[in-house]
């Protein structure tokens, strides 16, 4: 099965505990969807397309985030 990194705290999912895991996805999900939480944080490429977060917009990050989310729950399966 293909790893799958943290975009917050750059460690494997596997290494996440249920809790670590939501709460990894609950600011991943804040940083991309907000733009000024965003610029005051490191770089976070997007690992569902790979690209800079920055280069979605609102409607792309969503659709991101919630593959990703998707990815990670069908993983922990
Ligand atoms: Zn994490
Ligand atoms: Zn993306």
């Amino acid at each position: 099965m293909e790893k799958i990194s943290c975009p917050t705290c750059r460690k494997a999912f596997d290494q996440h505990d249920e809790r670590q895991t939501n709460l990894c996805l609950e600011k991943f999900i804040n940083i991309a969807t907000n733009p000024v939480v965003y610029s005051s944080t490191k770089k976070i490429i997007c690992p569902t397309c790979e690209k800079d977060m920055l280069d979605h917009n609102q409607r792309q990050a969503m659709e991101c985030v919630n593959k990703f989310i998707k990815q990670v729950k069908d993983n922990s399966d």
